[in-house]
């Protein structure tokens, strides 16, 4: 089974940490296992994706 890799960079919209991580698609989702910022924020960020 071929596996989807991704390199999503993520940052967060309220203290403006950056975040890059490998991701894989699943069920049309990427996932990396990213849950929050240091900053405690779970929810606000802007996340762009590209295939590796
Ligand atoms: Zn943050």
């Amino acid at each position: 089974m071929e596996k989807h890799r991704y390199l999503v960079r993520i940052r967060c919209k309220q203290c403006g940490e950056r975040f890059i991580l490998k991701g894989q698609l699943r069920r049309g989702k990427v996932e990396t296992g990213f849950k929050r910022c240091l900053c405690n924020n779970s929810g606000e960020f802007e996340i762009t994706s590209e295939k590796l």
